[in-house]
C-alpha cells in the first residue's frame, strides 16, 4: 500500500524537464515546444501586457517594476495532461508564479489558452487585484478572446476560435429568462455574483464561462460602453454585489439587457467550428 502510494506522488510530483528558455521584455518562458511556436507565444503575451496595462492604466496598485512573468509552455496537450494529471477539464492553469498551457497546434488559434491564464497572471502579478470568480475569469475571459492581428491584441474584438466563444453556438436561450432559469440554461446575474446556489459547475462549466466572458463583453461594450466607466471600480471594490449595484446598476434592470445581449451575441461570428477540445482552467 504504501509502496503504491509512493509511486502515485512520485508519478504527481515528478519534474517536467524544458528544452528551451527564452526571454521577452517582460516574459520568461521555459519550453518544450518549437523556438518559433514559443517566440509566438511571447509575441501575444506582449501585445496582451500592452494592451492590459494600457486598459487598466492607473489602478492604483498597478506596477510594472516586477520580476519577469513565468510561463511554462508545454509542446503538446498530452505532455500537459501528462504532468498534470489532476488538472480535470483545465486545458491551461495559473498557479503562481507560473501560467501552464500548451502549443495547440492543431487549432486555428494556439495561443488563447496562454492569453487568458496569462491574463489571470496580470490580474494577480501586476494589477494585484481581489476578484470574485465571476470577475476574474471575466476579465481573463475578455483579454483571452480578444483578437491578435498586427502585434496588437484588439480589445473586444472576439476571436471565434477561442474558448469559451466556440461554446455559444451550443447555447439555447429561449427568450423567456425564467424558464431558461428553471431549465438550468441560463444563471441569474446576482447568482453568478455572489457565485452561490447557482447550477453545478461541473456539469455545466461552459454555460459558467459562457456567462462570465459575455458579461464582461457586455459591461465593455454594451450600447457603445454605457457601463465601462464602473469597470475599474467595480474591481477595486472587489466585484462584490454591492459594488455591482453602485458602479453599474440594479441586476434586476442589468439582467435583462445582458441576458439580450447574450442571446444576440451580434459581436461575435459562430459560424467558424471549432476543435472538439476541452474547457477551461480553474
Ligand atoms: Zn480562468
Amino acid at each position: 500500500m504504501l509502496a503504491i502510494v509512493l509511486v502515485v506522488f512520485l508519478y504527481l510530483k515528478r519534474p517536467w524537464f524544458y528544452d528551451l528558455t527564452a526571454e521577452s521584455e517582460h516574459y520568461i518562458c521555459y519550453s518544450t515546444a518549437t523556438t518559433e511556436q514559443t517566440e509566438q507565444i511571447l509575441d501575444v503575451a506582449e501585445a496582451l501586457y500592452t494592451a492590459y496595462t494600457t486598459e487598466f492604466a492607473g489602478l492604483p496598485d498597478l506596477s510594472t517594476d516586477h520580476p519577469k512573468l513565468k510561463l511554462k509552455l508545454y509542446k503538446n496537450r498530452e505532455e500537459f495532461k501528462s504532468y498534470n494529471p489532476l488538472s480535470g477539464w483545465a486545458e491551461a492553469f495559473y498557479q503562481k508564479p507560473y501560467c501552464h498551457q500548451y502549443y495547440s497546434e492543431g487549432e486555428p488559434n494556439p495561443y488563447h489558452w496562454m492569453a487568458h491564464e496569462a491574463t489571470h497572471q496580470l490580474n494577480e502579478e501586476v494589477a494585484h487585484l481581489d476578484l470574485p470568480r465571476w470577475l476574474n475569469e471575466g476579465i481573463a475571459e475578455y483579454f483571452g478572446t480578444s483578437t491578435w492581428r498586427d502585434g496588437q491584441l484588439h480589445l473586444g474584438e472576439v476571436d471565434p476560435n477561442t474558448y469559451p466563444v466556440w461554446c455559444r453556438g451550443d447555447m439555447v436561450f429561449s427568450g423567456d429568462i425564467a424558464a431558461d432559469i428553471r431549465a438550468e440554461r441560463f444563471i441569474p446575474l446576482e447568482t453568478l455574483i455572489k457565485d452561490h446556489g447557482g447550477p453545478d459547475i461541473d456539469e455545466h462549466v461552459n454555460l459558467y464561462y459562457i456567462q462570465w466572458w459575455s458579461l464582461a463583453h457586455f459591461l465593455y461594450h454594451y450600447e457603445g460602453g454605457r457601463y465601462r466607466s464602473g469597470i475599474k471600480p467595480l474591481l477595486l471594490d472587489h466585484g462584490t454585489l454591492d459594488a455591482f449595484r453602485r458602479h453599474i446598476g440594479a441586476p434586476e434592470e442589468i439582467q435583462p439587457l445582458w441576458y439580450e445581449y447574450l442571446r444576440g451575441a451580434e459581436y461575435m461570428d459562430t459560424s467558424v467550428a471549432s476543435e472538439d477540445v476541452g474547457s477551461a482552467d480553474k
